[in-house]
């Protein structure tokens, strides 16, 4: 699957809904696991509780079994209509991590021609010093 097509299957499941306690599926998010299987998930954000939707799509993926990531991609739909792609937040970018320690390679799409790995997201991620 290419970045194009992941970034469609993203912003297919984007259905913006509020409610006077949240905003619901502004972002979408759709991933590859290492089977070839594609999981998608929307934010939910209600007051201080917010599931992103990489989150959201990963939950899915756990649920099936599955724990390693080849590619994954968030876009946001403004107002307008306009569809941006997304880095992962700082929360998401450690939770992926911690999923498997092997998702550190994991393809993170930052436009139709551009991906990045989680680690160059993670500065300092095996930084560990011991101390005399
Ligand atoms: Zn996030």
């Amino acid at each position: 699957m290419t970045n194009k097509e992941l970034i469609i299957k993203a912003t297919s499941v984007v259905k913006t809904r509020r409610t006077k306690n949240g905003l619901f599926g502004d972002v979408g998010c759709a991933l590859i696991s290492d089977k070839n299987e594609v999981y998608v998930g929307i934010s939910a954000d209600v007051g201080s509780n917010t599931i992103c939707a990489e989150r959201n799509a990963i939950g899915s993926m756990i649920t099936d079994g599955e724990y390693k990531i080849k590619k994954i991609v968030a876009v946001w739909k403004d107002a307008d209509g306009s569809v941006f792609v997304i880095p992962p937040c700082g929360n998401c970018r450690q939770f992926i991590r911690e999923v498997n320690e092997e998702n550190l390679n994991t393809e993170i799409i930052l436009d139709i021609n551009k991906t990045v790995l989680l680690k160059e997201l993670l500065p300092f991620y095996n930084w560990w010093k011991k101390q005399e």
